[in-house]
């Protein structure tokens, strides 16, 4: 379908952003000649009224590229085919890199004022805007070194270079056979590995997942290389930073306590029996004699697709998520009403969903509704994005108002999570109910337990080196395979070639990240609990939703009632998954 001819009331006002063109071209102009103003402030910011307005013209600038950006980006995103809105993005990418020059002074500026002098400021009520801003550069200032070390320091470029390379191996190196499938020839990829890894016929999964590591066990050597080149470098970062490791030195980056990071990897270690649990039931429910390591992707149910209008979509959802409140409902009603969403398909539109916008401005949500079952989750999940926004932009100005990656995906799991529990606890329809359970437990299987068995082996990778012990395809693959017989347990068979999936994994190029996804859903999964147990607690979620980053993300986290640095968050949630696998256990043993 071409754009012009869907239904304005399935698309989005991006007029509330910038009205219309011409107004961005004079707002890019005015941007472009305030950024030019920066100058005059360098040297001169141990002084208050410098520093403060320098700080005001480096908010309002911001603002104002915010809107350029997601203005120009968002009518590209309508139709990647309109050469206009390509020109204007690219436009807004290169004020951005000149704005970066222009005042990449600031905090290396600020970074060498004296802590007393910083403290002036800090407890100066004219700096209250950015009083959390300049406690981070004094909090960050600690493991800055001397001025000849950081000039040093600065002439390495080639921090990427291993995430670079690893790059270059995954996508163009590694040569991956063809397997048949039906009679017919494929090619295997990586996006039709996945695919494959959950076709209904084990031949083809076992031919998928022993072609996929024949190809990286040609190349296993040169890999092993790459990784251990870049766990030396974090380290090694580290240390001269003053951190005791790679991952306390992440961890400071977040300011997020270690603690979280170890209490996750400890709780999941000690409630493994249910993953164990949840493999077997795998085991029982397709049927198998062996259950492999490539029979963990097919699905365990057959889809049971709802197949509903985007009208009954959103419905559901409003129903579904009754317990935020009416005041939060009412606020999606006028998301839904008030071109907050760009709903349909068209000719050039970008695949997917996100939420995103300007502060000053409402959040927009762009979706590709076509009605399956996974679409109705998609309009919970990005509006728990939009809403976070929302209420983040409403309650804090603008330099306290943007939430940081470790809480980004929790309001937006919550409505997932609460929508799925409404929708099982209605439903009368057998098979409807054996999917959504199954829906729920796949979402702790990835994003809880594969995450925090990444999390595990890259901190392992990262002691051994500390510890001098060699990184090799032997101890590295060791290690994993260890790893992957404990998360699994013994109702599955631990195929060789499993021992090499670290090799594959592009994420451990970004040490120390994706623990974030497992911290993400058992916050999201405890918060939904407390709601739905106690609806006081409502008051505490709203608190969240509001704190945008205006303090630590793990402090706000705490104020709303998750302290992810014990281990009580991570005991309720692998009991829920317990509970929920019990669920199912039941609704399959009556068929
Ligand atoms: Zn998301």
């Amino acid at each position: 379908m071409k754009r012009n001819e869907i239904d304005a009331k399935y698309k989005w006002h991006l007029e509330d952003i910038v009205d219309g063109d011409d107004n961005w071209e004079k707002l890019f102009s005015e941007c472009e000649e305030l950024i030019g103003g920066f100058k005059a402030y360098k040297g001169k910011l141990g002084k208050a009224d410098s520093l403060l307005a320098c700080l005001k013209l480096s908010s309002r600038v911001g603002l104002m590229f915010e809107k350029l950006f997601c203005y120009a980006r968002m009518r590209k995103d309508e139709d990647a085919s309109v050469d206009k809105y390509v020109g204007m993005t690219d436009r807004a990418m290169g004020l951005i890199s000149k704005l970066g020059a222009e005042t990449s002074f600031i905090e290396s500026e600020l970074a060498s004022l004296e802590n007393y002098q910083l403290m002036e400021f800090i407890s100066d009520s004219d700096f209250s805007d950015y009083d959390f801003y300049l406690k981070e550069v004094m909090r960050k200032k600690e493991h800055i070194l001397s001025e000849k070390e950081e000039k040093l320091l600065a002439m390495n470029n080639f921090d990427g270079q291993f995430q670079e390379i690893f790059t270059m191996i995954n996508n163009l190196e590694v040569d991956f056979p063809t397997i048949k499938v039906g009679g017919e020839k494929v090619k295997l990829t990586h996006g039709s590995y996945s695919v494959l890894l959950a076709n209904k016929d084990q031949r083809v999964r076992k031919a998928a997942f022993e072609g996929m590591y024949s190809a990286y066990k040609k190349l296993i050597n040169t890999i092993a290389a790459t990784y251990a080149g870049s766990v030396k470098k974090d380290n090694y970062y580290a240390k001269v930073r003053g951190f005791s490791d790679g991952m306390q030195k992440s961890l400071y980056n977040d300011n997020v306590p270690t603690a979280v990071y170890k209490n996750l990897v400890k709780s999941v270690n000690k409630n493994l029996k249910y993953v164990h649990k949840y493999v077997s039931l795998r085991k029982k429910a397709l049927h198998v004699g062996t259950l492999h390591m490539y029979d963990m992707y097919v699905p365990i149910v057959k889809d049971a697709e709802l197949s509903v209008s985007y009208e009954k979509a959103f419905d559901m959802v409003l129903e579904g998520l009754k317990p935020m409140g009416e005041e939060y409902i009412s606020m999606l009603k006028t998301a839904r009403d008030t071109g907050w969403i760009d709903v349909m398909e068209n000719e050039g539109k970008r695949s997917g969903a996100y939420s995103w916008g300007s502060y000053g401005t409402h959040p927009y949500v762009l979706l590709n509704y076509s009605g399956t079952t996974h679409d109705i989750f998609t309009i919970a999940h990005e509006l728990g994005h939009a809403m976070h926004s929302y209420y983040s932009n409403k309650s804090q100005v603008y330099d306290k108002a943007g939430y940081q990656i470790f809480v980004a995906e929790v309001a937006s799991t919550v409505n997932e999570v609460m929508l799925l529990k409404h929708l099982i606890s209605e439903t009368n329809d057998k098979a409807m109910r054996i999917f959504l359970l199954s829906y729920y437990l796949d979402m702790f299987r990835t994003t809880l337990f594969r995450q925090t068995m990444f999390a595990e082996f890259e901190l392992k990778a990262h002691e051994m080196e500390l510890k001098g012990e060699p990184l090799t395809v032997k101890s590295l693959s060791d290690c994993y395979y260890e790893l992957n017989k404990k998360y699994y347990g013994r109702s599955v068979r631990h195929d060789d070639e499993i021992r090499y999936e670290w090799a594959r994994i592009p994420h451990f190029y970004t040490a120390f990240y994706v623990y974030k996804y497992a911290t993400g859903i058992t916050s999201a999964v405890s918060i939904v609990l407390d709601l739905l147990k106690n609806p006081d607690s409502l008051a505490r979620y709203k608190r969240f939703l509001s704190a945008g980053g205006s303090k630590s993300p793990y402090e706000i986290l705490v104020d709303a009632g998750v302290d992810l640095a014990t281990t009580a968050p991570y005991e309720a949630v692998m009991k829920e998954f317990g509970d929920t696998l019990e669920l199912l256990e039941k609704e399959l043993g009556e068929n």
